[in-house]
């Protein structure tokens, strides 16, 4: 045979393995509705844990007919709701997305920053403040503006892919409690909602609309969130189907006035202060969430043209009842057990309306959840513990360096986590070199009990530091103008737990396993039921949604599609 008919005929091989390979997967059809759920610090083992207060329809209609994913794990370091989200929404890391934490240092503000806050909008309320009665989520708190906007989300995101693909005839929505984790998922093209604590109305911003739908305005006005006065939470199941049923008062809770420790847990008269903060720490919150998704699907006619829609529902009551009870609490499970009935009602709902086959449904969390020390002390593991980062800048150590490079003021000019901000002007008018600054209080950060890893950015930037996965997973975290200087990891179970002076009783937020588990299952649009037990990444997830539908990735997206999905 002759050469060039040998390359021809691998030509033509070629030519034919790429056609089996790519255009064999555009076999489905186009769903209506892509379905995107994100469950707020769902880690990745709780559906299975609970296995017994679930029902039929909820979890174990994505566990048992889906296509569920046991094995992914998030690859950056500081494990978010913001950062979780963005990254669902782009298929990407913070260092390309840009959401490297719920707040950041803005050196040229010369302040925290909230990670969505864009003074160049308003929230679009006739009756709520910026001081929202949020106690637990004290990172809004940061914001300077009410205004609310996708504009610091860097790369595109699978909803803004769609909206281009279909020449903005895909409707896209998203609704949370948390504005994060509506703002995130709508991307820059699709509208988001998200519930306010002031009012207990679904909000939006100027960025979205000028006025509100009807639909809203009728739904805020009818106050669904005052349904729950002088009601209480109580278990959906009788106690013994509980495996923390003997568990309910335990001292490490956080023991809210007037909720309390344990069931049932009341929520008062709906003038009460905390009235709105107590829905969201329990299934109210996600009963509401509900609520309103499935009006703005009957309000806005979504999956019912041949152009895919898109919306996005992130819950994020999970997320609230970890951090007060703990992710190993009699209310943690009746909360899973809850937020399996609130699945399956949605589940249910579409399928009247849209018809699950022709609904992609994917579900994933943000971020995973950490064990309480107090339940880890419970079973012998004395080792969980508290870290008090107050007082930092006056330790011995910091005292030390400090009088070396002779700075008497604040040599730290800020700390939220995960990162310490220097002061720069300072250390920029003493002539003193940022990167010798960098090396020794990353290096004293280092002798603290229970800091596993201080890592400074200079050395990420520059120098050749060992390819282990912690660095990798700071370096995913790193964007040069919103990390901080030094990035510091607490050692495994070692936690900040003092928020703006609330003490919570568990934090996430950090590269270790359990921070960084959660789960994926793909669900409806004719996909066959299988367990996959193979590492993936959730940044997977966009992409496999671009590939399904046959629009390109998100201009970011690093993750890859997942084949049992795409080769149904
Ligand atoms: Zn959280």
């Amino acid at each position: 045979m002759k050469y060039s008919s040998i390359l021809k005929a691998f030509s033509l091989l070629f030519i034919s393995l790429l056609a089996t390979s790519c255009f064999s997967e555009k076999t489905h059809k186009q769903p209506k509705l892509v379905l995107q759920i994100t469950v707020d610090a769902l880690r990745g083992d709780l559906p299975n844990r609970f296995n017994k207060v679930l029902g039929e329809g909820g979890f174990r209609y994505l566990m048992n007919q889906g296509l569920h994913y046991s094995n992914a794990h998030y690859q950056h370091a500081n494990t978010e709701t913001i950062v979780g989200h963005a990254s669902l929404a782009t298929g990407t890391i913070p260092a390309a997305h840009g959401m490297v934490g719920n707040v950041w240092f803005d050196r040229e503000q010369g302040r925290l920053v909230y990670n969505i806050e864009d003074p160049e909008y308003h929230l679009l309320s006739a009756n709520s403040d910026v001081d929202q009665k949020t106690e637990i989520d004290h990172t809004q708190k940061t914001a300077k503006s009410d205004g609310r906007s996708p504009n610091n989300i860097l790369t595109s995101t699978l909803s803004d892919e769609m909206a281009m693909h279909f020449a903005g005839r895909s409707k896209i929505f998203a609704v949370s409690i948390k504005d994060r984790g509506a703002v995130s998922m709508a991307g820059h093209a699709g509208k988001a909602f998200w519930f306010s604590k002031a009012n207990g109305e679904f909000v939006t911003s100027n960025y979205y609309y000028k006025k509100y739908p009807n639909w809203v305005t009728q739904w805020n006005a009818d106050k669904p969130a005052s349904v729950y006065a002088g009601k209480s939470w109580t278990l959906l199941h009788s106690a013994e189907k509980y495996m923390f049923a003997d568990a309910d008062n335990r001292e490490y809770e956080t023991d809210i006035a007037g909720f309390g420790r344990t069931f049932p847990h009341e929520y008062g008269k709906v003038d009460d202060k905390y009235y709105t903060t107590k829905l969201t720490l329990s299934p109210a919150g996600d009963d509401l969430t509900l609520n309103f998704a499935k009006t703005l699907i009957d309000s806005e006619n979504l999956g019912l043209d041949d152009v895919p829609d898109y919306l996005a529902i992130s819950f994020s009551s999970t997320d609230y009842v970890g951090h007060v009870f703990g992710a190993s609490s009699l209310e943690s499970e009746d909360n899973i057990a809850r937020l399996d009935r609130t699945l399956a009602d949605l589940f249910s709902f579409i399928d009247n309306k849209i018809g699950l086959d022709n609904t992609l449904i994917v579900l994933s969390a943000d971020h995973g959840q950490p064990e309480a020390p107090g339940y880890l002390h419970e079973l012998g593991i004395n080792k969980a513990h508290y870290f008090d980062v107050d007082a930092l800048d006056k330790t011995p150590a910091i005292t030390a360096l400090k009088k070396k490079f002779g700075i008497a003021k604040g040599l730290i000019e800020a700390y939220f986590h995960p990162y310490i901000y220097l002061n720069q002007k300072l250390i920029h008018e003493k002539k003193l070199n940022q990167a010798a600054i960098e090396k020794a209080v990353a290096e004293e950060l280092m002798k603290f009990k229970g800091v596993a890893y201080a890592v400074s950015s200079t050395a990420l930037r520059t120098a050749s530091l060992p390819d282990t996965v912690m660095i990798r997973s700071i370096l995913s975290n790193f964007h040069a103008k919103r990390s901080g200087d030094i990035y510091l990891v607490y050692e495994p179970d070692v936690f900040i737990n003092d928020f703006d002076g609330l003490t919570v009783t568990s934090s996430h937020g950090s590269p270790w396993r359990y921070d960084t588990f959660v789960p994926v299952m793909f669900a409806g649009a004719g996909l066959s039921a299988a367990k996959n037990t193979r590492f993936i990444t959730p940044y997977d997830i966009a992409p496999t949604i671009a590939a399904y539908l046959g629009v390109k990735t998100p201009s970011g997206a690093i993750g890859n599609p997942l084949r049992e999905v795409l080769n149904k």
